[in-house]
């Protein structure tokens, strides 16, 4: 899956992808070539910020291009590495696959929504839930439905006895 990324900046200045992590230093590096270092405070639980001195900022002549507060600061998921590694793999044969393989999965829930009206399970419980969706993934390979083969559905046909009622009815109408 890709990575959902809204570091860019639309206001021209530097964004995220301009600034170079230095893993075994643990720090940014800015377009000035400064570094951006990280406090050891975690914001909201998994966002680590990393801030450049006051002091590089002040002198700098980048600094209408990068920020208009007193330092810059680049924000670093917890879990940023795992992100770096996902976006190497776009581009290759197996994440082109997985993309494949994902709007079919796609498809099938919202078949199972629309189709199916599984808009909200009816069993209990993890397992409920599992047999339940289990059921409805099966269902259209083994039921008739409205996006199957027109030749498998079933048509409702009257029974000798609701034709009897039906006469029965017309007979008491006349
Ligand atoms: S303003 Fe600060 S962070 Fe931005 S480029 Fe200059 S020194 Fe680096």
């Amino acid at each position: 899956m890709p990575v959902w990324d809204k570091s860019a900046r639309i206001d021209g200045k530097f964004s995220k992808a301009d600034f170079t992590f230095d893993r075994e230093r643990n720090v940014y590096i800015c377009p000035a070539g400064k570094e951006l270092t990280h406090s050891g405070v975690i914001d909201q639980g998994r966002i680590l910020p990393y801030r450049a001195s006051r002091r590089d900022c002040t002198r700098c002549d980048l600094k209408p291009r990068c920020t208009t507060a007193a330092t810059r600061k680049v924000s670093r998921d917890i879990d940023e590495d795992v992100r770096d590694y996902v976006r190497s793999l776009e581009g290759t044969d197996a994440f082109a696959q997985s993309c494949v393989e994902r709007k079919k999965v796609e498809m099938r829930f919202a078949h199972m929504k629309r189709i199916h009206k599984l808009d909200r399970l009816r069993l209990r419980g993890l397992t409920g839930a599992k047999d339940e969706v289990l059921l409805t993934a099966l269902a259209p390979s083994g039921w008739p439905s409205s996006s199957g083969n027109p030749q498998n559905r079933t048509r409702y046909r009257p029974s000798d006895q609701d034709q009897g009622t039906a006469k029965g009815h017309s007979r008491n109408n006349q």
